[in-house]
């Protein structure tokens, strides 16, 4: 389908990716409610996952801007499933860096206060399993 003929996004593509986009925007505004003293126990459980998973990478804005610029146009079209392109890059903690996953590429304070996002490795559902058994 086009429109001024330009192609558009139809169909379950477009409700994914809005319904990403959503999940982004809720993560970030939870992330802030939880600054401001909210308490989301739900984000603090996948956090202390997250804490101790080797796909965590630490990203200056520009080096997540340059991973970004490189695959932006394959980051449109797979917005819904960024884990099927390259991981981000394997970087220490530094100054001025941000925590990502280099598996979904998200900002991991904000993912996890996202309720309707997910471990792409499962590791959120696994553990869970594992306290539930313990
Ligand atoms: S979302 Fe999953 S894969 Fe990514 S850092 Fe957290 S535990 Fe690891």
């Amino acid at each position: 389908m086009s429109c001024c003929g330009k192609k558009m996004i139809t169909g379950t593509n477009a409700i994914s990716k809005i319904s990403k986009i959503k999940n982004i925007a809720e993560g970030f505004v939870k992330l802030a409610a939880s600054r401001a003293g909210m308490n989301f126990e739900y984000a603090k459980t996948r956090l202390a996952i997250c804490e101790s998973c080797e796909n965590v990478t630490w990203l200056k804005d520009r080096e997540f801007a340059a991973w970004l610029n490189e695959n932006k146009i394959e980051v449109f079209k797979k917005l819904e499933s960024l884990e099927k392109l390259s991981d981000l890059p394997k970087k220490p903690h530094r100054a001025l860096t941000r925590r990502y996953c280099m598996k979904c590429k998200c900002n991991i304070l904000a993912k996890v206060h996202s309720k309707e996002e997910r471990c792409p490795e499962e590791k959120w559902e696994k553990n869970l399993l594992k306290c539930i058994g313990c």
